[in-house]
């Protein structure tokens, strides 16, 4: 476990994610829980769960299925702001057809986890990344920005209202997806003029049980994730959709996930369609590549990146090729390539394959390291040196 003591006399790396606006973001103290809670009211739901079928589904929680009882909620007005704060029923929307999101996909989203630790008490795992990152998204996206302290504020109110649902088992985490969207009902193209804010929270099963079992990839030589000057650094429905198509080939492929390559070369590897990539050599450096603009800034990809500069380790973030990773899995000069992201944290790659070439990996044991201790921080079994938790509740 790296101790601020012990990485003092460490030479800083100049891992440049380390010090990006979100990274520096992240950094800023938020008020406390209670200093927040009041900020979005409870309307209590009449119509609960009942304590028998939460204990159901928490039961097996799967990810993405089941919902808690209440959702957060606010409202952007142009030429009034954020208005109508709440923690309300959790309940079906009711839109006009008309609304711009569903013409023009005019959307950012979030995906945070609250983890229950073996005191009761429930955290979560850098917050203000999260709302920093959301606002910047809302920037691309031409949306107005929820102030960063709504948005821990909003995770803060949901959290305390459906607590109970905060599951306790090893892994599991109550899965948060804050998102806002274009409301307002009209079909010209502008940036429209009603925001819809809202936090969903599900209840989610741990990703690996026992051990981490490694997935196949498929690298799409045909179609990009992102481009330049696109959205691909923004978290926003429209990169995902656009997605879907390489991931359905990736699986006739019999692969489990997409990789992507810049559009631009079309040689260099990018990121998954929702999580980040790194490669870990034979020597030990830890490879990533750099930001270009068209890659996701993952939460998961920096903490990786401090805990392993931190460590001593080798840390570089540069273009790293197709080519080049085939060739090194080949010779042994990689030993490891593994993805990463809030929903899995790590997750070890045990077959690359695209047009033409077909290779398989072996270990995980840097991956697995990665894991616990990233893990462990988040379930508060060892120590958080960086002040990662924020308690909610
Ligand atoms: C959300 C996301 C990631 C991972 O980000 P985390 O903050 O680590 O969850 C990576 N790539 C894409 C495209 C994403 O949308």
């Amino acid at each position: 476990m790296p101790m601020p003591e012990t990485t003092a006399a460490m030479p800083r790396s100049p891992i440049d994610s380390l010090t990006s606006p979100l990274a520096r973001a992240a950094e800023v103290p938020v008020p406390t829980a209670d200093e927040l809670a009041d900020r979005f009211a409870l309307a209590p739901n009449p119509a609960p769960a009942s304590e028998a079928e939460r204990t159901e589904r928490l039961a097996n929680p799967g990810f993405g299925s089941s919902f808690t009882d209440h959702m957060a909620h606010a409202r952007w007005i142009a030429g009034r702001g954020w208005t109508d704060h709440g923690i309300v029923p959790f309940a079906d929307i009711s839109l006009s057809p008309a609304a711009a999101v569903l013409h023009y996909s005019q959307e950012v989203f979030e995906g945070i986890k609250a983890y229950r630790h073996a005191d009761g008490s429930v955290w979560t795992f850098r917050p203000r990344y999260n709302a920093a990152r959301m606002a910047a998204s809302a920037r691309r996206l031409a949306m107005p920005e929820l102030p960063e302290e709504d948005f821990i504020a909003s995770l803060v109110g949901l959290v305390r209202a459906d607590a109970a649902w905060v599951p306790s088992g090893e892994g599991e985490s109550l899965y948060l997806r804050p998102f806002a969207f274009a409301s307002e009902a009209f079909l010209g193209v502008h940036s429209a003029g009603i925001i819809d804010y809202y936090v969903i929270a599900s209840p989610s099963g741990a990703y690996f049980t026992g051990g981490l079992t490694p997935i196949s990839i498929w690298v799409s030589s045909d179609y990009h994730r992102a481009g330049r000057g696109g959205t691909g650094a923004a978290k926003t429905g429209g990169n995902y959709a656009g997605s879907l198509l390489p991931q359905q080939i990736a699986v006739e492929h019999g692969c489990d996930q997409v990789c992507f390559l810049d559009d631009i070369t079309q040689t260099n590897i990018e990121e998954l369609g929702g999580m980040n990539l790194m490669v870990v050599d034979a020597d030990g450096t830890v490879r990533t590549p750099r930001l270009t603009g068209t890659i996701l800034e993952g939460s998961t990809r920096s903490a990786i990146l401090r805990l392993l500069a931190d460590s001593g380790r080798r840390v570089v973030e540069e273009t790293i090729s197709l080519q080049g990773m085939l060739d090194g899995i080949r010779s042994g000069a990689i030993s490891e390539v593994f993805a990463c992201g809030t929903a899995a944290v790590v997750v070890p790659l045990g077959r690359l394959k695209g047009e033409g070439f077909e290779v398989e990996l072996g270990g995980h044991e840097v991956t697995s390291e990665i894991h616990s201790r990233l893990t462990a921080i988040q379930n508060g079994t060892e120590p958080d040196p960086y002040g990662w938790m924020y308690r909610l509740a």
